[in-house]
């Protein structure tokens, strides 16, 4: 048998999630791909093209294990898996580079253990194993886009409700993804960005709810422009969807700007050579907009171009959801 869970990119929408905002994934065309055997053996034996070493995991999982076993060894636990495979995982995710290869891989693996809950629970339990593995508080997106996507539809995800919309994309667009520098949210500053908003939201409740008014009401310059990300880019995320509805690809573009902006500046997650590259994709013709994708420090930026623009960098396609096959 085979697992399959693609990818996935952040067209808007960047560190809202784990304050319950609004995020606009799509899920791309590069894969994970596990193919397997079920056995009645309690033992996970799967090996990974990309990795030396073999992750062996005994069922009942302890959730604990070394290098990339622990994803596998977190996944099994947080299903409570009792039944075994054995099988082989490749990928043309790269990996580490914020393409969420991590969540590909602990989707595919669900399934491949047999989980058979709705895709909410399906995102959810990866996401309680990334949290497990990595001990970084990540938000819900990576796996709920991976888990729910439909071909040819990026999504509008409220990180609160877990309610999704598929958007399908202009057909005259394109999106380019551009791979800066391999990254890891492990010991990065991600965790001090989500106690930052808890701390904006002990002074002025739920981002998600507030308005900018209310960013007055923060003293610490720090915590005000962190809460003034994530209260703009909410709204940003929103008019990025009516824009795209009225066939506004320009003011898309214009929103994936100021995203970028407000992520190097207010949340101060973006790098250098990051915004170089989405300055250098602003000005190319044919881009309507660029911006840096995902949690940061490194990985990738993403720009919406015209269909018949030249643009450096990998032309993705949406995809469809995890899934056996
Ligand atoms: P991203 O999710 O952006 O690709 P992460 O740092 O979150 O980057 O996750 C990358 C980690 O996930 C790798 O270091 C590895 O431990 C694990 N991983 C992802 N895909 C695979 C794979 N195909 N084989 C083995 N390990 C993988
Ligand atoms: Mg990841």
């Amino acid at each position: 048998m085979r697992a399959v869970a693609p990818g996935r990119v952040n067209l808007i929408g960047d560190h809202t999630d784990y304050t319950g905002g609004l995020v606009f994934p799509m899920a791309i065309d590069r894969f994970t791909t596990i193919e397997f055997e079920r056995s009645h053996e309690p033992l996970i034996r799967l090996r990974s093209h990309d990795e030396p070493n073999e992750a062996i995991v005994q069922l009942p999982s302890s959730g604990e294990g070394r290098g990339w076993a622990r994803y596998i060894a977190a996944v099994a636990r947080e299903c409570d898996s009792k039944n075994g495979i054995t099988g082989e995982i490749s990928t043309t995710i790269p990996i580490g580079s914020g393409l969420s290869s991590s969540a590909a891989l602990e989707v595919a693996t669900l399934l491949a253990l047999g989980f058979t809950g709705s895709a909410s629970e399906l995102a959810q339990t990866a996401r309680r194993a990334e949290h497990r593995a990595t001990g970084v508080p990540t938000g819900i997106m990576d796996q709920l886009c991976i888990a729910s996507a439909r071909e040819g539809h990026a999504m509008l995800i409220d990180c609160a409700s877990l309610a999704i919309e598929h958007v399908a994309l202009p057909p005259e667009t394109r999106v380019i993804v551009q791979f800066i520098a391999n990254r890891t949210l492990e010991g990065s500053q991600y965790s001090q960005r989500v106690q930052q908003c808890a701390v904006a939201e002990n002074l002025i409740g739920a981002l998600r709810l507030a308005n900018p008014e209310s960013l007055e009401k923060i003293n610490d310059p720090t915590i005000r422009a962190r809460a003034r990300h994530v209260i703009t880019e909410n709204q940003r995320v929103r008019e990025f969807l009516r824009a795209l509805r009225q066939n506004d690809l320009h003011g898309a573009g214009r929103l994936m700007k100021q995203s970028h902006e407000s992520l190097a500046v207010d949340y101060e997650v973006s790098t250098s050579v990051m915004n170089e590259a989405v300055a250098k994709l602003q000005k190319t013709p044919g881009v309507f907009g660029a911006r840096m994708t995902g949690g940061g420090f490194g990985g990738c930026v993403v720009a919406l171009c015209e269909s018949g623009a030249k643009v450096d960098g990998w032309r993705v396609s949406a995809a469809r959801a995890a899934h056996l096959a």
